[in-house]
Order: structure tokens, then sequence, then C-alpha cells
């Protein structure tokens, strides 16, 4: 994959852009003037891996309680920068609440709802010149639920005097470009620097998507922020997520990414944020968190238990992970296997660093374990699972603990 050149811009001290590693993003779902709610999200969000988490800011009361978040996220040390998302007023905001202004590392603006372009701009005005006089960046966020209806029809009305017209669907898409391409370029007429604008321009259509972004990388070194608006519930939005991003990703397109899931109702918001993690981490881009290979399972397995036991184990090294990641070095590139039978049980295992192959029907009741390719123990009993997250533990104090070598690193 060879990365699309862009510029890099700073969000709260964090790299985006560039060759620095594309980040994870999230935003909350709760009502920013509940403190309290909201602060507790964003640390659940960035224990989970956010690297940075949106926060919606729409009225007086959510702009009032932005500092108090800010400052209670300090005080449990959660330093992860806070995005606000302005629609229609957050000129208003930004200019009544500068202590909001300041707390937030990055403002989103929707040029759909901010009057850019016509007679009177003053809303995206003044909200570039907050940004400017703050000195922060902002992201030029698109949206086609919400774009920007006079430049639509614009370029709808130009294209049907056109020799040969587009169809309405390309003419859609390129608006959506010329939306966020045309903001920037009016931000930076306002004085904003050039290293200080992302943009972005979701729609919900994967293939859609797909072409919006190619058009948009082509035409800017701004970093894009990638993402399938409303992807949607369960398995259809983390399927229709991961087609889109991965495409544009293999591409070297894209430099923050969020998942867009609806999740069911209290259901874990941190769930977004595993679906950005698992699909660096599936193109091989990033590594987050040691993998679990596990078969489906088939008629060859007896009952539940190597299922129930590899979703044990993947749950047991993410929880690890905020402990083992300063103590060992690479052990989140760690390879463990959970297999139901014999038939590809040890093969997989061989493949990983730790592996074990669960009996299946009719098969002896012992649990062989690999490590680093070798048979090295034969587990049996009703105490497999406890034992085999020993070994775990075993192997990787054995072979990721911090040496002076890697602590210099
Ligand atoms: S490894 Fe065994 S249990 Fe798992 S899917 Fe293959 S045959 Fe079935």
């Amino acid at each position: 994959m060879v990365r699309r050149k862009s510029q890099v811009v700073s969000i709260g001290g964090l790299k985006v852009g560039g060759t620095n590693p594309i980040l994870v993003q999230s935003m909350t779902n709760t009502d920013t003037a509940d403190v309290t709610g909201t602060a507790k999200q964003v640390m659940e969000l960035a224990k989970a891996g956010s690297e940075v988490v949106r926060i919606t800011v729409n009225t007086e009361e959510a702009a009032a309680a932005v500092p108090k978040i800010f400052d209670t996220l300090m005080l449990h040390g959660v330093d992860v920068p806070l995005v606000g998302d302005f629609h229609y007023n957050g000129h208003q905001l930004l200019r009544k609440y500068p202590a909001c202004a300041r707390a937030l590392a990055k403002y989103r603006i929707n040029p759909g709802n901010v009057n850019i372009g016509r007679k009177h701009d003053d809303n995206f005005r003044t909200m570039i010149e907050c940004a400017i006089e703050y000195d922060k960046p902002v992201r030029i966020g698109v949206n086609w639920g919400s774009l920007d209806g006079q430049l639509l029809t614009q370029m709808m009305d130009e294209n049907a005097l056109s020799p040969e017209p587009l169809d309405a669907r390309e003419v859609t898409m390129n608006a959506i470009v010329e939306s966020a391409i045309r903001s920037a370029e009016a931000a930076e007429r306002h004085g904003l620097g050039h290293d200080k604008i992302i943009l972005s321009a979701k729609v919900s259509g994967v293939q859609d998507l797909i072409i919006v972004y190619r058009k948009l990388a082509a035409r800017c070194d701004y970093p894009l922020h990638l993402g399938l608006t409303e992807a949607g519930l369960g398995s259809k939005g983390i399927a229709y997520t991961t087609a889109a991003l991965s495409v544009l990703l293999q591409e070297g397109i894209g430099d923050t990414i969020r998942a867009s899931l609806t999740p069911l109702p209290n259901g874990d918001r941190t769930e977004e944020v595993i679906v950005c993690q698992q699909i660096l981490q599936a193109l091989e881009i990033r590594t987050f968190t040691p993998q679990v290979t596990a078969c489906p399972g088939c008629g060859r397995t007896t009952s539940t238990f190597f299922q129930d036991m590899a979703d044990q184990i993947q749950r047991y090294l993410r929880d690890q992970m905020a402990v083992w990641k300063p103590l060992y070095p690479g052990v989140e590139t760690m390879k463990v296997a959970v297999m139901g039978c014999v038939v590809n049980g040890p093969g997989e295992s061989k493949h990983s660093n730790i592996g074990i192959s669960l009996p299946g029907t009719f098969e002896e009741p012992v649990a062989p374990v690999y490590v680093d390719s070798k048979l090295f123990k034969t587990l049996r009993g009703d105490h497999i699972v406890a034992e085999f997250i020993t070994m775990l533990n075993d192997y990787v104090e054995k072979t990721y603990a911090r040496t002076e070598e890697t602590a210099n690193v």
C-alpha cells in the first residue's frame, strides 16, 4: 500500500496525515450538556482505543459543558483530543463560549449548514475566525444528507446545459467533492492556514463513498477523514463500513477513520472503535491487539465449548492490553489460535505463536497446545481455559518482556 501524500495537521498535539499513523476516531451519543455522562463515555471510548473523540456541541448548555468535560478528563489523566461537532449555530456558540472554543482540539464544520458562499456567509467566516484566534484546526465535513442545496442546484443546472450531461448521481458526487474543496479554499481566503484543514465527504453508499474519496484525494493534499455515514446496525453496518474503508485504505487514501455504527439500545458504543482497529489490523496497517484465529466450527464439534473459549480468550487479550502494552513491546502482534478439532487445529496452531486444538467428535478428549510451531503440552480435564490462559501469560512474559534494547526504541 502506498499512502497518498498529504500535509500534516496537528490536533491537540496529535499529528494527522503525512506518514503518521492512521488514527481511529469515534463520537459520543450522550447529551453533551450531561458532563458526567459525556466524560464517562469519552473515557470509555478512549480506553477502547479511540485516539480522537467527537462530541456534539448543539446548544448553549452543551457549549458550557465542554470545558467541564475537558477538566473532568484531565482529572482522570485522559488527554484524548475532543472535537466539537457544530451545525447551524457553531458561530454563535464559539463566540459566546470562549472556554468551549479553547477546550476543543478541533472544530467540525458542515458546509451544508453554515451559509458558505452565500451573501451572508458570516456563520462560516466567524467559525474560521475562531479557529484562527484559538489556533485550532477544522474538519470541513460534507455529508450528502445535508449537502449545500444551492451548490447542488447550480451544478445540476450547469450539467443540464452541457453537451454531454452526466447522470444525476455523478453530479451529486461531484457536488459533494466541490463543496469540500470550495469550503476549504474559502477557509484559507478567510486566513486559516493550509495546514489547519482536514476534509471529509461522507455518503452512505459503499461505491459512492469510494468514488467521492478518490475524486477528493486527487484534488487536494488535505488529510482526509474517512467514514461511511449512517452505516447502520449490526453486521450490515460493520460489513459496509469495512468494504468501503478497506478499498480506500488499500489505495492509500485516509488519515483518520470512523465507523458510524448504530448501536442497539443500551449497546456498547465502543464497538465502533474496535471495528476501526480491526479494519486497520486486518489490512496490516496498524496492530492493536493480539488476534485470535478460530475456526467456525462444524458437525465435528460436539458443543459450543470452543466458541466460548475463543470468545473468552479474545476478550482476555483485549482486556490485558492495557497492562501488557507498556511491559511487553510487540505483544499486539501475537497470534493465538483456538480451533475446534484435529482437522485444521494443529496446522493452524502451528501458524500461530500459541494455539490450542480442542477435541472434536470421536477424538480423544485432549487438547494439544502448540507454542512457536511445536507441540508444547497436552491439556485435558475441566480447566483447559484457565490452564491455556496461564500458558499465554507465560508465553507473553518469556517472549515480549521489555529488554534494554526494546526500552530504548
Ligand atoms: S477445524 Fe475441525 S471443527 Fe473447526 S471447522 Fe474445521 S473441521 Fe470443523
